[in-house]
């Protein structure tokens, strides 16, 4: 079986040193490198961090992230390379003084020919180090020559790294895509609570959580685990470990028995920064089915090499934020007026964005691919987030489903359908609706299609009021940042005033009606006496030449949203669960 192999020297230079090991299936073997990694769907290329290579035959690189050993079929093949780990996401690789954190997706290569064997991994960490991860550990025993091999962990680590000769740093996998799935961190220091819930161990796993109350999301996300289990009839799994890093900004990354999540520290001392690790928590939890068990055919098995388009991708990302959320006001974490102010928030954001009126749901995910803010050009008119279009879609088609069915069917019963199939065809979703109630041709016209969506109309069947009003006053229509001082419009919005006055992105901004705007406070000051209708002057720089355009009043392309549930309805209690 192939056997890889992680070790490191000195950390300050961030270089993971991989070794596999295994016989070579045929002549020239050839090893690839995913270019992108499930839950991302761009184009990565992991193979820029991949350097220096050695090993007992030589090697040289056939194609962007491929390469060939020079070995012959049953020959025993070892080849090292250097991966390069410097950023700390919860899909990357990162290497620190006190930290190997890995996702395999970024640096094990694929012997092809071997992908369905089981692999091995083992983690030459420091022996005091604890490792975590999904996969099952290895019992080695010295009699049956599986073990590493004598040299293994001596001949890769560097001179006084210490070296693990505990039996616990090994791993199985039960195939190449299990390892790629399994992401591990080893740290000398981490923070553990386990509890048993429905048949299954859970374990919140935090990584800088000191100065924290980590303790506090132990209960809450039992509970989220209890609500899901019940939509599905039980866990899918055995053992369930969430990996928390505590860091500076917000990311997971859903796996099969765990899942990867960074932590925005500064956010975590407000009831928000609490809500939203819940949030993200329940989120990916959700996935351990939708999309990790339920699978788009275009992903079984995945490509790791080349984009792989699917329609489906709102409803692997839509339906899971939709009932992650569902689950913490199910769970009686979240109150219905938080739940509605979540919804309100999602369809607010979504209904500032032109896309909406452009860009059918089905094809923002397909197109995902092309998604990267850094290439794509104009990319607040262009795009929406498939994640909060799924969302707020997944929410009305819910309560389609709720109405055509005088209560009887929802989307749970979708989900239970979806479960028995686990491989999703591109039309499977809208089989499933229609299996279980006529929602006419809501797909053709909120998936497919661009049509306003009918909010008002399907909130009042659960007793909810919408309301879609104009902002009150003036606004420049326009997103505007401060850069080395200066105040730059960063994006400018489709509808506003700021467009029809020909500003462009990455104007800056001098002044507004001969008022200087130095600064967002500035710029809002001069807004403000700025009424619809009227017309000033409003010099700006462009590629350092001052032009004066002349913007004329007009209210925020971008309505505000409210969401008020009135009293209490029956409806509303077989949706959230609730008693009122
Ligand atoms: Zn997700």
């Amino acid at each position: 079986m192939p056997h890889y192999l992680v070790s490191w020297g000195d950390p300050r230079d961030r270089l993971y040193d991989v070794t596999i090991r295994f016989t070579a299936p045929n002549d020239i073997p050839r090893l690839l490198l995913p270019a992108w990694r499930p839950g991302r769907y761009l184009i990565q290329n992991y193979a820029a961090n991949v350097r220096e290579w050695g090993g007992s035959h030589r090697v040289w690189k056939d194609g962007k992230t491929s390469w060939r050993a020079g070995a012959r079929a049953g020959e025993a093949v070892t080849v090292t390379y250097r991966y390069y780990a410097g950023i700390l996401d919860a899909g990357s690789s990162f290497l620190d003084d006190d930290e190997a954190y890995i996702n395999g997706t970024n640096l094990f290569m694929l012997v092809e020919g071997l992908r369905g064997e089981e692999h091995r991994l083992t983690i030459a960490a420091p022996a005091e180090w604890r490792i975590e991860t999904q996969l099952p550990r290895v019992i080695l025993s010295r009699e049956d020559g599986e073990g590493p091999p004598a040299d293994s962990a001596s001949s890769v680590l560097a001179p006084g790294v210490p070296r693990c000769a505990r039996d616990d740093t090994s791993f199985l996998a039960r195939d190449y895509d299990h390892l790629l799935d399994s992401p591990v961190i080893a740290a000398a220091a981490m923070t553990r609570y386990t509890f048993s819930e429905g048949g299954a161990r859970f374990h919140l796993i935090f990584r800088g959580g000191e100065g924290i109350d980590t303790e506090q999301f132990v209960e809450p996300t039992r509970v989220i685990a209890r609500t899901q289990a019940e939509l599905f009839g039980g866990l899918p799994f055995r053992e369930y470990r969430f990996l928390y890093h505590v860091r500076d900004k917000w990311h997971g990354v859903e796996h099969e028995d765990s899942c990867s999540i960074i932590v925005k520290r500064s956010a975590l001392f407000d009831a928000e920064g609490y809500d939203h690790l819940l949030l993200i928590a329940a989120h990916e939890l959700f996935h351990a089915w939708n999309v990790k068990r339920i699978v788009p055919a275009k992903f079984a098995p995945y490509d790791y090499w080349t984009e792989t388009p699917t329609r489906l991708l709102w409803a692997m990302e839509g339906l899971t934020s939709y009932y992650g959320a569902l689950s913490l006001v199910r769970g009686g974490i979240w109150t219905v007026a938080r739940y509605l102010e979540h919804l309100r928030k999602e369809i607010e954001t979504l209904e500032a964005l032109p896309a909406r009126l452009h860009l059918p749901l089905s094809q923002a995910g397909f197109d995902g691919w092309l998604s990267d803010p850094a290439q794509m050009h104009d990319h607040p008119n262009a795009w929406y987030s498939f994640y909060t279009k799924g969302e707020i879609v997944s929410a009305l088609l819910d309560l389609t489903i709720r109405t055509a069915s005088n209560g009887t069917k929802s989307l749970d019963d979708v989900m239970r359908l979806l479960w028995e199939q686990r491989i999703l065809e591109e039309d499977a979703v809208e089989r499933a609706v229609a299996q279980v109630a006529d929602t006419g041709d809501f797909f053709a016209r909120y998936v497919d299609g661009v049509e306003p969506l009918p909010y008002a109309e399907l909130f009042a069947a659960a007793g909810v009021a919408f309301a879609s009003r104009p902002r009150a006053g003036s606004s420049l229509g326009a997103k505007v940042k401060m850069a080395d001082g200066l105040l730059i419009a960063e994006n400018v919005i489709r509808g506003g005033a700021g467009m029809a006055a020909g500003l462009l992105p990455n104007d800056e901004l001098l002044s507004l009606d001969g008022t200087r705007t130095a600064s967002e406070a500035a710029l809002a000051t001069a807004l403000r006496a700025f009424r619809i209708g009227d017309s000033a002057e409003l010099l700006v720089v462009r590629a350092g030449v001052v032009k004066r355009l002349s913007l004329e009043g007009r209210p925020d392309p971008r309505p505000e949203i409210t969401l008020r549930a009135a009293q209490p309805n029956e409806f509303r209690r077989g949706w959230l669960h609730v008693s009122s």
